[in-house]
């Protein structure tokens, strides 16, 4: 297969989360209900609630044929991407769609902020795996952590988490961002979980800046704390922030290949141990790769919590 014909589906890259995980970006960079100072995608440049047909749902199933048709099975195919994959008015159809071509569970990484919406939980509804967010205990933090659309209203965002989560069949995974000196203390995190309890997701996951965020000011709090905070949760309460979620290495090694690595740059942020669970490759092989593709200038460096971090620079493929 052409590298060059897959343009909405990625991977399989590393996830905190879900392992392997073979990502499909719905939503055009980057296109956004909120606009999260901790975004490791940067700024949103498009906020908006109206839902569009972003991309033919036969495109992005003939994409995920044939990387599955190349021997890739992930652990997980995820719906995410460059900003809020809830967004794209054709979600439904796709989730039915993967249900129809694998047994591979389906998980949707959404911010949770159209939930409140009939048609949008509906959608998700033949997912495997739902896992939206709640970054702040009240409309004074979310405008401040996630500035969302003038039409969001916090008190009717949890309460469609909420709904979605008591109509779901499946499982929901809440994830909760702390920040340092903004969401990461104990009186604003009782907030979060008293709200968490109303929802009541099979887990609760707790995580900080793992990336270069939107806005420097978006601090980091160390496993430790987070770990600390979590006692305030009622339920299964994890910390995810630091390394993907099985943590495995990778057995076989592929070929340490360009042009994937690039892709997988052009997405997000990577170490090379990132990059090495994501491709099945050696960190010895990804270090030199990477070298070799920053003296072409065909990727950028940039250091976030004491980690350096690969970019790919805007003229790569
Ligand atoms: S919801 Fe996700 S994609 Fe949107 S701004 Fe926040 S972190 Fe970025």
């Amino acid at each position: 297969m052409d590298s060059h014909d897959v343009k909405h589906v990625y991977g399989p890259v590393p996830s905190r989360r879900l392992g392997r995980s073979l990502g499909i970006d719905l939503i055009p960079y980057k296109t956004c209900t909120y606009d999260c100072i901790y975004c490791q995608l940067g700024r949103t440049t498009r906020k908006t609630v109206t839902r569009e047909r972003f991309v033919p749902t036969e495109t992005i199933l003939a994409e995920v044929r044939r990387k599955l048709e190349a021997g890739e099975r992930p652990d997980y195919i995820s719906l995410a991407g460059s900003g809020e994959p809830t967004l794209h008015a054709g979600i439904g159809e796709l989730i039915q769609g993967l249900a129809g071509l694998t047994d591979i569970p389906v998980a949707v990484l959404t911010n949770g902020s159209l939930l409140w919406m009939d048609e949008v939980r509906q959608a998700l509804m033949p997912a495997d795996l739902v896992l939206p967010s709640l970054d702040a205990g009240d409309d004074r933090l979310f405008q401040d952590v996630n500035r969302p659309h003038p039409s969001l209203a916090f008190e009717r965002m949890v309460e469609g988490i909420a709904a979605f989560t008591r109509e779901f069949p499946g499982q929901v995974w809440l994830e909760v961002l702390l920040l340092g000196g903004i969401t990461g203390m104990e009186a604003e995190v009782k907030k979060i979980a008293s709200l968490a309890g109303r929802i009541g997701p099979a887990r609760v996951q707790l995580n900080s800046v793992n990336r270069p965020p939107a806005e420097e000011y978006a601090a980091c709090l160390s496993r430790e704390r987070l770990a600390a905070l979590g006692r305030f949760f009622t339920g299964p309460v994890e910390v995810i922030s630091d390394g993907p979620a099985d943590g495995g290495p990778i057995e076989a090694a592929a070929s340490c290949d360009d042009t994937k690595i690039l892709a997988l740059l052009g997405r997000r942020p990577c170490t090379p141990d990132d990059v090495a669970r994501g491709l099945g490759l050696h960190v010895p092989d990804v270090v030199k790769k990477l070298n070799a593709l920053l003296r072409m200038g065909k990727v950028r460096t940039k250091k976030a919590e004491g980690r350096l971090f690969y970019t790919a620079s805007p003229t790569s493929p």
